[in-house]
């Protein structure tokens, strides 16, 4: 019997992908094959053509420069990727896309980067870099560790639910102590590291979603995640 596809969409690998963010794409790649699935790689930069059948998104981050290599075009598949959160597609959108998949990003140079308004943020470059590692907890995933370094602090609309409390690090800025943005199965983050490896649970979450919403079910042995947890460990002790 063939393998059940699960098209995975990853945004930009060319101009957005630093700190490691190509290893989320790599954790999903393996537990999809792991979870005796097909994972389909669907890479999108500048130019390309959208694809049809999408079931899980991601992206990386970027310096300023990379964002404005991408934004005209980012904002010509934004109300794709608009309808696509509305319905329920698992995404998962790391510091510099994180930015861009909200309402702006004003970088520290002055030029403000209109965002795709999928999630109700706003963000400023600042002088002051937030650089280091990070632990915080999120009510759904648990204690959840990476690493940020990003100029633009972000501000969540009232009402628009964080995605974790950070308890080392700074986060979305350097005074409310929220990390990230959650809406529906949308998660933003400043988390590189890159953040999967760490955190299979939100690994599983991007699966399990998509595999639901494609299949309508999910069922599965879980995965020996021994090496994960100990990465973990060490994370957690890492100083600032
Ligand atoms: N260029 C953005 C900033 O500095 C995002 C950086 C990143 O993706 N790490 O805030």
């Amino acid at each position: 019997m063939s393998k059940q596809v699960i098209n995975i969409l990853q945004l930009y690998p060319r101009d957005m992908n630093i700190y490691g963010d190509y290893g989320n794409l790599l954790v999903l790649q393996r537990r999809l094959e792991w979870y005796g699935y097909e994972p389909n790689i669907l890479h999108y930069n500048v130019g390309d053509n959208f694809p049809n059948d999408i079931d899980i998104v991601i992206g990386g981050g970027g310096q300023d420069s990379g964002q404005e290599v991408i934004h005209a075009d980012l904002l010509s598949i934004g109300p794709k990727l608009k309808n696509l959160a509305e319905h329920g597609v698992p995404m998962l959108a790391v510091c510099g896309l994180y930015q861009l998949f909200g309402n702006s990003f004003k970088t520290l140079e002055g030029k403000t980067l209109t965002g795709i308004g999928i999630l109700d943020i706003e963000t400023h470059g600042t002088p002051e870099r937030l650089i280091g590692n990070v632990v915080c907890q999120s009510s759904e995933f648990g204690e959840v560790m990476g690493y940020e370094n990003h100029s633009g602090q972000t501000y969540l609309a009232t009402g628009v639910q964080p995605f974790a409390t950070v308890t080392k690090g700074a986060g979305n800025n350097a005074a409310d102590g929220h990390e990230g943005a959650r809406y529906k199965n949308v998660i933003g983050t400043y988390l590189h590291g890159s953040i999967l490896p760490k955190n299979p649970k939100i690994a599983d979450f991007l699966i399990h979603t998509a595999v639901e919403k494609k299949y309508g079910g999910f069922s599965t042995d879980l995965i020996d995640d021994l090496l994960s947890d100990l990465a973990r460990e060490t994370a957690r002790e890492r100083p600032r």
